[in-house]
């Protein structure tokens, strides 16, 4: 096999599913990324952290300049109880930086798709094709056809699901896995997340004591609030519980958002903030289900999952989409491997898989646990939140911990340029290495 005669198609073009157009055009795989909104582009969600291991990789790409232009550090987070009460600074932001070299930032869910968008040429952006939902799969031995509700049909050789938490791809993937008589194993669960809580994110004007890069949380019983302030806009996401865990996919309207609010309305954001302040105030808002879990099986022959359709995480470490974007390395690695050498697609996706699975598992199930803290979902949960979490040293250790998995992510092996990101106190387990020219980009 080569690269020559290998076509991707990526469904969704989500902040991963954009990351793989890059991908793939630096290891020089042609491909066509099919996005069923009408704009690969739009004004509308939360903000998002990017961590180190995903900043490591926009870096790769060229584009850590531009993001920086429309993202913020961030330092100390100052954290509340829901009465307003100082329960201790948070530092993990800052031992990020100490170890990596690089201190997390945030940016607009707009912004980061903007710029993954704006930065591909000309050329490579005609592959991008908005208004496509996929509403169909069929594949054979060595190709994928997907028919578009506009009637279009995209053949590819593989299939990226980049089409997030309730991935069409995945379901497909399914009901090909049934149809085949495949091992109960082999079959994904029709569910595979479960909902213990459900967020609501308010984007406001910067106004009274909130500072741009300040970083607060509000934490206490069945809610939590995470507040990022940017120049001109903040937004908060708030985390509820719900009364119970359930796998139904649960839809919202504007009614929840006023109850949602008048429910959460008087918690403190800031010694002078309230919910219902930013509420009021309000740019946008949004209410969505944080659905949980790690599917079992991210590949059926040809096709594969990226991103929130292979795993969803609650948002309180800042870890989904960072997580999407070291998928879409893993896997474009082992792509390039398999064509380089010959190996079966099918192998690739199975390598690339046992790479990243652990990793997430115990990213899910870390994430998890942060937001029954912040959420003091039972007593044990809010003593470690009072009383142990506050500590300094119990702070670095938990992130010196992490360090050496964040250490040992991935780098595109097909991209040229050296270590961008140098002076953390970690080394990075695997270096930017040279490996393919670059002549589609
Ligand atoms: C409140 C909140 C805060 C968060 N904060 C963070 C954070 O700080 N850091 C972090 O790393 N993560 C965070 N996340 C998680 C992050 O948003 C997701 O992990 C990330 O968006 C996943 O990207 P994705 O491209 O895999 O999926 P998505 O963003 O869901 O994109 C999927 C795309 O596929 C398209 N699509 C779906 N079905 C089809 C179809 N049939 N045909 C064609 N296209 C289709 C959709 O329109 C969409 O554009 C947060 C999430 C929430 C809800």
């Amino acid at each position: 096999m080569s690269s020559s005669n290998q076509k991707v198609i990526i469904v969704g073009g989500g902040p991963v599913g954009l990351t793989a157009a890059h991908a793939l055009s630096r290891a020089g795989i042609d491909f066509t990324l099919l996005e069923s909104r009408p704009s690969i582009v739009i004004d509308a969600g939360s903000n998002l952290v990017i961590l180190p291991t995903g900043l490591r990789i926009l870096g790769q790409l060229g584009l850590l300049e531009t993001f920086n232009a429309v993202s913020s550090p961030l330092g100390r987070i100052r954290r509340f109880d829901h009465e307003g009460n100082d329960i201790g600074d948070a530092n993990f932001f800052v031992h990020h930086k100490e170890n990596h070299g690089i201190a997390p930032r945030v940016v607009s869910r707009h912004d980061v798709t903007r710029v993954l968008y704006e930065s591909l040429p000309a050329t490579i952006q005609s592959r991008l094709l908005a208004n496509k939902r996929v509403s169909s799969v069929a594949t054979t031995a060595s190709s994928v056809t997907v028919t578009c509700t506009d009637g279009s049909v995209h053949t590819g050789s593989m299939l990226i699901g980049a089409d997030g938490a309730h991935s069409f791809v995945r379901s497909q993937m399914r009901d090909l896995a049934l149809a085949a008589d495949a091992p109960a194993a082999a079959i994904n669960p029709a569910q595979p997340f479960l909902t213990t809580y459900r967020a609501m994110w308010i984007r406001f004007p910067t106004q009274a004591d909130l500072a741009p890069g300040d970083a607060n949380e509000t934490h206490g019983r069945d809610c939590a609030i995470q507040t990022f302030v940017g120049e001109e806009t903040s937004v908060i996401g708030m985390y509820e519980r719900l009364p119970a865990p359930t796998q139904d996919r649960l839809r919202y309207s504007a009614a929840d958002e006023e109850d949602f609010v008048a429910r959460w309305g008087d918690l403190p954001l800031s010694d002078e903030v309230t919910v219902r302040r930013a509420y009021e105030s309000r740019v946008q808002a949004g209410m969505v289900s944080l659905e949980e879990g790690v599917v079992p099986n991210w590949s059926w022959g040809r096709m594969v999952l990226v991103g929130d359709a292979a795993h969803k995480f609650t948002p309180s470490t800042g870890a989904g989409c960072n997580n999407g974007m070291v998928d879409v390395v893993a896997l474009v690695n082992e792509i390039v491997r398999a064509l380089d050498g010959g190996d079966d697609v099918e192998t690739a996706f199975a390598e690339y898989q046992k790479a990243r699975f652990q990793a997430v598992v115990d990213g899910c199930a870390g994430a998890g646990r942060a937001t029954a803290t912040a959420t003091w979902m039972n007593g044990i949960f809010k003593f470690v939140d009072l009383h142990v979490m506050k500590r300094k040293a119990v702070q670095k250790m938990l992130v010196d911990r992490a360090a050496h998995e964040i250490a040992s992510t991935p780098v595109l092996e097909c991209v040229e340029d050296g270590e961008l990101l140098t002076g953390g106190k970690v080394p990075w387990a695997q270096g930017a290495q040279s490996r393919t020219a670059l002549a589609a980009y």
